[in-house]
């Protein structure tokens, strides 16, 4: 099976724009995809952020299984961590994040406020491509955003907008890009549309949804499209062809359009609420 391509430019140059702010940051928003909430964590981040502490937000939660999500949460939670499910298109779940915040950064208040300096927290959010970085920074800033003044040494094209939750924010989220461990995180950021459609082709994303759907779901896809085997892959997306009307002439399912409908539909929720990986 061919290797997943991937961008090693735009990571170096992610990473070293982390290093440079490291030393205005007091903390980061880890938002990884609820979906897959492996897949989406880079392991490398504690490294990179040099142990700033971090708050895991599993975004995109209203798409994700809901009983997975806790299992996850609770997982993630067990070291200590601070860790949220959450919905950032609509808010739900960013509710504990103001309380949170202050304990994470207790030790950093009191040092702060013992030196006599009054200034509010910094934090930077990362994670993957299109988990939804922008989204929650528009909800933990609302529409009415004020934008800080730049400080020295900032980077000119990034710039600071003050929450109303006690810390700023850098507005330019950080794009992190996941270690590859194995091909099936790869997929799944396929899946879930983290990395560019043209890495891999519409039918190897839609036969690796297949695959996820036969371990975890095997009736998931029976009511939308009468799939009743999705590791039969043929009869799995001519299921789908023919329910969505995407046949060729002399009734040839396109198996193409037919792909390409079902990833858009996992991605929409269209389907259901599911999640792709386990603990
Ligand atoms: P970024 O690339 O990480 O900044 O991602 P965006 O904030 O641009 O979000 C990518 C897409 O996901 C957009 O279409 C958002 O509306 C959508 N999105 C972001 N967060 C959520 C979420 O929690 N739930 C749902 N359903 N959609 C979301």
């Amino acid at each position: 099976m061919r290797e997943i391509q991937w961008f090693p430019g735009h990571m170096k140059k992610t990473q070293r724009r982390i290093t440079e702010e490291l030393k205005n940051i007091d903390f980061t928003f880890e938002l990884l995809d609820a979906r897959i909430p492996l897949s989406s964590k880079n392991p490398d981040l504690k490294k990179l952020t040099q142990g700033k502490p971090s708050i895991v937000l599993l975004g995109k939660s209203d798409l994700a299984d809901p009983e997975v999500t806790r299992d996850f949460v609770r997982a993630f939670s067990e070291d200590g961590s601070f860790v949220f499910s959450c919905d950032c298109k609509s808010g739900q779940g960013l509710s504990p994040i103001q309380d949170a915040v202050r304990r994470l950064c207790a030790e950093r208040l009191e040092k702060n406020a013992a030196r006599g300096i009054h200034r509010p927290l910094r934090a930077m959010i990362v994670g993957v491509p299109n988990v939804g970085k922008s989204a929650l920074i528009n909800r933990l800033c609302g529409k009415a955003k004020t934008k800080v003044e730049n400080r020295p040494g900032v980077t000119r094209d990034l710039s600071w907008t003050r929450t109303s939750l006690g810390f700023d924010l850098l507005d330019t989220p950080g794009v992190l890009w996941p270690k590859f461990t194995d091909r099936a995180v790869g997929e799944n950021l396929a899946i879930t549309g983290a990395i560019r459609d043209e890495v891999l082709s519409a039918e190897e994303i839609a036969w690796a949804l297949f695959c996820r759907f036969a371990a975890f779901y095997p009736e998931g896809l029976k009511e939308r499209y009468g799939i009743t085997d999705p590791s039969d892959y043929d009869a799995a997306i001519t299921a789908v062809a023919r329910r969505r009307g995407m046949l060729l002439s002399g009734g040839v399912p396109d198996e193409e359009r037919a792909a390409k409908a079902l990833i858009d539909d996992f991605r929409n929720g269209r389907i259901g609420n599911f999640t792709l990986e386990r603990l």
